[in-house]
């Protein structure tokens, strides 16, 4: 038995998948669209029925992808039962779906949602009396309580069991004789569920017209002589009015609304806070500062000022201070990754090839990704709170009022919130946008929303920071970088409006979710997903890709293996290249060169930067680990560092540093993601225009951040050095009265 779940968007139809199949669910693509297609079994019943769980709809018309999707598999693949599930707090708006769903020859079973909700409020809903009005079995579950599921599950086997003729809530107004009479035109051409396709006809709905043009013929002839009063011909307007209408005379009115106090509820409550005007904005800031620092600090709630220098010396606490969650986790994966990989190299044989190919590039290049999944664990786990408690909900609200001046929606803000997990799906989200040039908009800003491959990248450099110069709290150097992308999203959206992608930003108009405490399996899902995602790309792409780094970085054009890195194909590529990178300050020095390539084979999947960067410390860290590094200090953060000596003593590293940040956070994203964007562009000139202009960006923001992060260092050398001669000159004065001496040249 096939059961397809079908509802609202935020009705709960995941909650209720998951309460349903447990861990059974399989995530795939429907054919020839990326919209997750989930199916899973319930166990817990004799007939052991799959469940499929649709995309979330609002109707069962053709103008989304996702409309669409549902609306075959409903019509084509005939489930043998639909289990509607209807948000109750959001009763009218949700039943306009089930007037379509009704209308199908299939049994449908009403799953009413979110009654702990109503219970909480004192709500009062009349299922038995909505049951009567539909004619379908309507039951009342809690998917977040599990409450009532298997109920719902035996209505549905019950209902899958008989047939079911559909019917249409509009048979007793003025269109039930077209309608009738178009339906015998369908039933006479055999197809199934005549009335669903006589009404969309009706609607004049594109695909039903394409489908059967000469049934729309006949109902055009029938509907030609029809008062449609004030909608004047649109039947699409008239019929979706008509459904609102019987829903609110005979179908609204089994709920009953506790008399409320004058107070707010406690979502409204929370909003006065965390949506205010002024504060909105550095709340989130805050908020995000905050999840970065349980990830990635070193000094876990500046505990460390209590604690002497020297005072912890282990994975779990630092060397002066207690480590954060992620930290721990990480020191934690990292010991033992170690472990793994010195096993390995003292078990090869010393000089040969393939010891080096194994040690320093697999191990090197896959373990260096490897090692950051605690971090991005953590990262993510946070996010998805956040996502689920419904504040990122408010987040895109918060923007949309602050920013949509500058072009940037906050319609357009939510799949770029996805691009923070990944861009692929941020890409394929901007369908939701109707307007074209809003759309082309937010594809071009998609890479400067950071995203979890790029975070190696932020989490070898807070660390390679952290360790060398203490200062630097390493929070702060991943919070900067996310800081930087929407700080340039926003100005660049507002740059793309006034020159190349012109036109208004559309309305944007949410209903904001109440505040759900997030459910610990659902998060857990999530992250599982999102994390094994991560694992495989690590065991297959970046894997490869670090072989073809490893061989391309060790022979020469003559395939012979060479001494230095710097005389290998990739090594003289690069330098061809460098060049270019040399005013952003990454390109400089011996080790500038190990940048480009760094930033060019990321362009295959940022993980990659940091698989690289793995790759050359392992070949080159031996004699730097020795001469530069106190105990515990990763190669990798050497092999950063290393391009410290540019510009002598200055501290230039750093700004150089943000500097390739900033270059790899802003160009051009991965592959996968540049096909994704082809794909949504369906037009290779628009990809060129946004490949040159991430290029443009990149490059420019870098260079800007290298010169005004150098001036600032020179600034605060020449600063030290204007008062050193200052308090000399003082301090000479006083000692050989030298103001005495001068005044006395003068009187002469
Ligand atoms: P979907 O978009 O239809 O898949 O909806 P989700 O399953 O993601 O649910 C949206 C939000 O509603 C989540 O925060 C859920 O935790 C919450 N939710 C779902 N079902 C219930 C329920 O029965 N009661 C309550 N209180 N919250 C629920
Ligand atoms: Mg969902």
């Amino acid at each position: 038995m096939k059961f397809a779940l079908a509802g609202n968007p935020n009705s709960g139809k995941t909650t209720l998948f998951n309460a349903l199949t447990g861990s059974t669910a399989h995530v795939g693509n429907w054919p020839g669209v990326t919209i997750d297609k989930r199916s899973g079994v319930y166990k817990k019943h004799a007939e052991k029925p799959e469940i499929i769980d649709l995309p979330g709809i609002y109707s069962l018309s053709p103008y989304s992808p996702e409309e669409i999707v549902s609306r075959n598999f409903l019509v084509d693949e005939r489930p043998d039962a639909i289990i509607n599930i209807v948000d109750a707090t959001n009763l009218e708006r949700n039943l306009y779906l089930t007037t379509q769903l009704l209308e199908l020859d299939i049994p449908v079973v009403v799953a009413l949602n979110m009654i702990d909700v109503l219970e909480k409020n004192n709500d009062e809903i009349d299922a038995a009396k909505l049951e009567k009005a539909l004619g379908i079995p309507v039951v009342k579950i809690s998917a977040l309580k599990n409450m009532n599921t298997s109920a719902l599950v035996d209505a549905a086997v019950k209902s899958a069991k008989a047939n079911r003729k559909g019917n249409c809530v509009l048979s007793q107004s003025p269109l039930g004789g077209v309608i009738s009479s178009v339906t015998e035109l369908f039933k006479k051409a055999g197809v199934a569920s005549p009335l669903f396709h006589a009404v969309k006809i009706i609607e004049n709905d594109e695909l039903e017209l394409a489908a059967h043009p000469d049934i729309s013929q006949k109902a055009d002839e029938l509907k030609k002589n029809m008062d449609t009063g004030i909608f004047e011909g649109d039947f699409e307007g008239l019929i979706a009015d008509a459904r609102y209408k019987r829903i609110a005379a005979e179908f609204s009115s089994v709920l009953k609304k506790a008399q409320r106090g004058a107070g707010l509820s406690k979502s409204d409550k929370i909003d006065k806070i965390l949506t205010h005007k002024i504060w909105g904005i550095p709340i989130f800031l805050v908020i995000m500062l905050g999840v970065f620092h349980i990830t990635f600090s070193e000094d876990f709630l500046f505990l460390g000022i209590f604690f002497k220098e020297g005072s912890f010396e282990n994975a779990i606490f630092g060397t002066d201070a207690i480590n954060s969650p992620g930290i721990i986790i990480f020191n934690l994966l990292d010991a033992f990754t170690s472990w793994i990989g010195e096993s390995v190299a003292g078990a090869l044989p010393e000089g040969v090839w393939y010891s080096s190919l194994i040690n320093d590039g697999l191990l090197g290049g896959v373990f260096a990704v490897l090692s950051f999944i605690p971090q991005i664990m953590v990262l993510f786990l946070f996010l998805s709170i956040l996502e689920d408690s419904g504040y990122m909900a408010r987040v895109a609200f918060i923007m949309d009022r602050a920013f949509r001046r500058f072009g940037l929606s906050g319609k357009a803000f939510m799949p770029l919130v996805m691009c923070f997990g990944c861009g692929v799906p941020g890409v394929m989200a901007t369908r939701t946008l109707e307007n074209e040039q809003e759309r082309r908009r937010t594809i071009f800003l998609m890479p400067f929303f950071s995203c979890g491959a790029k975070l190696p990248i932020w989490a070898a450099f807070a660390g390679a920071f952290a360790f060398k110069y203490s200062s630097l709290n390493a929070e702060f150097v991943v919070f900067s970088m996310y800081v930087l992308g929407i700080a340039v999203a926003i100005a660049a959206s507002f740059l793309l409006k006034k020159t190349i992608i012109k036109g208004e930003t559309p309305p944007f108009i949410m209903e904001l979710p109440a505040y759900h405490t997030p459910q610990i399996k659902n998060t857990l899902i999530h992250l599982w997903e999102k994390l094994k995602h991560y694992v495989i790309r690590a065991g297959t792409i970046i894997a490869g890709a670090t072989v073809v780094i490893w061989a391309l970085s060790n022979l020469s054009f003559s395939f012979r293996m060479v001494e230095d890195s710097g005389d290998s194909m990739l090594g003289l590529i690069s330098r061809f290249f460098n060049w270019i990178f040399i005013p952003l300050g990454f390109g400089m020095g011996e080790n500038g060169w190990k940048f480009v390539v760094a930033t060019l084979t990321g362009l295959i999947a940022k993980e990659v930067v940091v698989a690289t960067m793995g790759i050359f410390s392992g070949m080159d860290g031996d004699a730097a680990l020795e001469a530069d590094m106190s105990e515990g200090d990763s190669p990798l953060a050497v092999m950063l560092l290393s391009v410290g000596g540019v510009l002598g003593g200055l501290d230039i590293a750093i700004p150089a540093m943000f500097a390739f940040m900033a270059f790899n956070l802003l160009s051009v994203p991965c592959m996968a993601a540049v096909a994704a964007a082809r794909g949504e562009f369906r037009n290779g000139k628009w990809l060129f225009k946004a490949i040159a202009f991430w290029v443009a960006t990149a490059y420019i923001v870098a260079l800007a951040v290298f010169w005004i992060g150098t001036l600032f260092v020179i600034s605060v050398w020449l600063g030290i050095l204007v008062l050193l001669v200052l308090f000399g000159g003082i301090f000479a004065a006083a000692r050989f009265k030298l103001i005495g001496k001068i005044k006395a040249l003068f009187k002469k």
